[in-house]
């Protein structure tokens, strides 16, 4: 099915950004992408409208019970000077599975990615081309609905908003020898049963208060380890984790409480494709930490969107500092770039 979406575009376009200053998340741009659900109707009136606040209802559910869901994907400029997505239907379908989880109506796949098409399309013209920037794209549903009651909403809107942003961790350092990570023992980001699997709010502001133990203790991020014995290695901050030890590549298994990275779908993948043998299985961080004193641990890096592949450099665990050997590749395979 063909979608298209009526335009009002801005009278007043904003100055672009200068591309050595990015940042993540510091600047938006021009337009953005936004859709109607009233339950009866459907998803309806989806357009494209100057960016600008939203006029909310102090008493919107989304605002105090947390019932929303959101993606992350990334526009890339091309040499060509056309714009690629990268596997944009599998966003489409995580949504839905995250949507599911919240009691949130779902989106067609298809109108999901003609939606991300047609907004990054319109503002084409922000996406940045210096190395390692790209345009951030992130669709998100909340309900403006009010209601103090505890239960899913009868109204919805679903928004997307761009932000043209610089590599997520800065600096040349981390590139070259891998950022420092915090394995945190007693803090949980999801446990089975909840909502780890989904893209939502919740799971991120549990979250902070061990990104910011984490700063303390001079690390970037947090692996997360499992809920129930925390023994298990589960995913690093935003993204996930991979361990080469042997001739192996180890990544957790989607055990529910695990977010299904994209990058890590890729990654795996890839791997394959190139023969490297992997397996997806809970890993015990003591594993980890020997295969690291041993020597038998050879890389350990990070997937996601945001952070793309980041080496990791180093674990600290309890007291200790656990040094990991790091090494990139660049992923190519067919019909996952999506040129517009
Ligand atoms: C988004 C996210 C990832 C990475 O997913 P990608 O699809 O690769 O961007 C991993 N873990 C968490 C918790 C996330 O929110």
């Amino acid at each position: 099915m063909e979608y298209t979406f009526p335009v009002t575009r801005t009278t007043s376009p904003k100055e672009k950004p200068d591309v050595n200053a990015l940042g993540f998340g510091k600047y938006y741009t021009d337009h953005m992408f936004i859709m109607e659900y009233d339950e009866g109707q459907g998803w309806h009136d989806g357009r494209i409208v100057p960016y600008g606040p939203l006029t909310i209802d102090p008493a919107a559910g989304t605002l105090h019970y947390a019932q929303m869901s959101f993606e992350g994907m990334k526009a890339y400029k091309n040499p060509n000077g056309g714009i690629n997505l990268f596997r944009p239907d599998m966003n489409a379908k995580r949504m839905k599975n995250s949507n599911d989880r919240l009691c949130i109506p779902q989106i067609d796949e298809d109108l999901f990615v003609a939606a991300v098409k047609a907004i990054v399309k319109e503002d084409a013209d922000w996406a940045p081309d210096a190395p390692g920037t790209s345009l951030y794209i992130r669709p998100f549903i909340i309900s403006p609905e009010p209601s103090m009651a505890v239960h899913p909403a009868s109204r919805y809107w679903f928004i997307i908003i761009l932000t043209p942003v610089a590599a997520y961790y800065e600096g040349n350092d981390k590139e070259l020898h891998g950022s420092r990570i915090w394995v945190e023992e007693n803090y949980i980001r999801a446990a089975v049963g909840g909502t780890g699997f989904a893209k939502c709010g919740g799971n991120y502001s549990c979250g902070m208060i061990a990104s910011e133990k984490a700063k303390e203790q001079g690390c970037e991020e947090v692996l997360w380890l499992d809920a129930k014995e925390h023994r298990y290695v589960e995913e690093v901050g935003t993204s996930n984790a991979f361990f080469k030890i042997g001739d192996t590549v180890y990544t957790s298994s989607l055990t529910g409480s695990i977010l299904p990275g994209v990058t890590r779908d890729s990654t795996l993948q890839l791997l394959r494709k190139w023969g490297v043998k992997t397996e997806e299985k809970r890993l015990l961080i003591e594993d980890v930490l020997e295969a690291a004193d041993n020597g038998s641990l050879t890389e350990a890096w990070a997937t996601g969107t945001a952070c793309v592949i980041s080496p990791i450099g180093l674990l600290k665990y309890k007291n200790m500092l656990y040094g990991m050997q790091t090494g990139i590749r660049e992923p190519e395979m067919d019909g996952w770039v999506i040129t517009l």
